[in-house]
């Protein structure tokens, strides 16, 4: 089986992840930071060693990295902890559900309102005016993805960030699918939540995602409880990251995330985005000349993407995804949790099959999926 589907989490992880969980679960699986023992100790030092590596490569504090058991409870906990009745929110027709589903609950039933802003791929600064043009009294926060998860289409996100600050606003972005491949920085490109998973770019294991905190943002609690301070105290500490950390914290995942960062940081993520956009090149120019595939890469930002959403002839994504299946390779097909993205962009008939390479992909098996495809896009059923 050829995993293309690292889009959805990374797969296989790299070695040292498995390894230092395995350490873990053996060595100091202990309640970090609870205990006045040794072993507790050292279990804190790890959950804070993973705090500022990820501080470091998006430039926030790590006193300010909030723990979540993965991408959708960040964006969850920034949305349901900030927002009031009234307030409106600026999203790009790119979101995925794990936006969209919150805010809609939130329009439901708090008075919250949002708008969608059109993501134009070959035109940042059209974008960017389509979210300008959407500022009205009343609104607080602009919330976009960084790198969309059905097209890969990369937002302009730098000048999203200064569009909110030059008038006042908070800025959210979803990082998904951009975290370990496209760089961001909280502090240079004006972020005030950044929302990311801890089980796909950054190689940790499924079960891990953080909220990384802006320096002058404050985040209601969706959940209280114990938190190893204050604990004669009824109410919830005020400090970060206690005060939006109740429970225990999971562990070995914290630790798995550690070793897929130092991975990441060996590795380069300069060098992880060149590999996984030289596979996806190769698959546009093979796949470009055979007649009945549909590329969607015109919703590539500057001609490169690091995932490909394609669909053969007038068949289902579904179908082709089985085909594929079939023949060996493991892609995701259908809508991607992101209605809006296709509802928006014309692909909500079939969906799309979306190709995804990660770090361990080579040439060669990318070559023999364009030589499956070109068959199954042929009439045969199965390579
Ligand atoms: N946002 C985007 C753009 C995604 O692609 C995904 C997952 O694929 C999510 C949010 C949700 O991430 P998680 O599965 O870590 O909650």
């Amino acid at each position: 089986m050829i995993y293309l589907d690292n889009a959805a989490t990374t797969f296989p992880k790299p070695a040292c992840v498995a390894q230092d969980v395995a350490a873990c679960l053996r060595g100091f699986g202990v309640n970090p930071g609870r205990g006045g023992y040794r072993l507790s100790a050292r279990a804190g030092e790890a959950v804070f060693e993973t705090r500022a590596l990820l501080a470091a490569l998006f430039e926030g504090t790590p006193e300010r990295v909030i723990w979540t058991k993965n991408c959708t409870e960040a964006i969850n906990i920034v949305l349901k902890g900030t927002l009031q009745p009234g307030d409106h929110v600026i999203i790009s027709s790119l979101e995925h559900n794990a936006v969209l589903r919150p805010l809609e609950r939130l329009r439901q039933e708090n008075g919250v309102q949002y708008d969608v802003a059109d993501v134009c791929p070959a035109d940042p600064g059209q974008t960017v005016e389509n979210f300008a043009a959407l500022i009205r009294p009343g609104t607080r926060l602009i919330f976009c993805t960084q790198v969309s998860n059905v097209f890969g289409t990369v937002l302009p996100v730098r000048a999203l960030g200064a569009l909110a600050a030059q008038h006042g606003l908070r800025f959210g972005v979803d990082a998904a699918q951009g975290a370990g491949t496209e760089p961001i920085s909280l502090r240079r490109d004006g972020v005030d939540y950044l929302c990311v998973p801890g089980h796909k770019g950054l190689f940790g294991p499924m079960g891990t995602g953080a909220l990384l905190l802006g320096k002058d943002v404050d985040v209601l609690p969706l959940t209280e409880g114990g938190t190893g301070s204050f604990s004669l105290s009824a109410d919830q500490p005020q400090d970060y990251p206690d005060r939006l950390e109740s429970g225990t914290l999971n562990l070995p995942g914290i630790v798995g995330l550690r070793a897929g960062l130092r991975c990441l940081r060996r590795v380069g993520m300069d060098a992880v985005r060149q590999h996984e956009q030289t596979l996806v090149r190769l698959l546009k120019e093979d796949l470009s000349v055979i007649p009945n595939v549909r590329l969607f890469d015109a919703m590539h930002t500057n001609g490169a993407g690091t995932l490909l959403s394609l669909t053969v002839g007038n068949a289902h994504s579904e179908q082709t995804a089985a085909l594929l299946d079939d023949s060996g390779f493991a892609v995701r097909a259908g809508y991607h949790c992101a209605m809006l993205a296709h509802t928006r962009h014309g692909t909500a008939d079939a969906g799309t099959v979306r190709v995804s390479p990660g770090v361990f992909n080579t040439v060669p098996q990318i070559k023999n999926f364009i030589f499956c495809l070109n068959k199954i896009a042929l009439g045969r059923k199965v390579c």
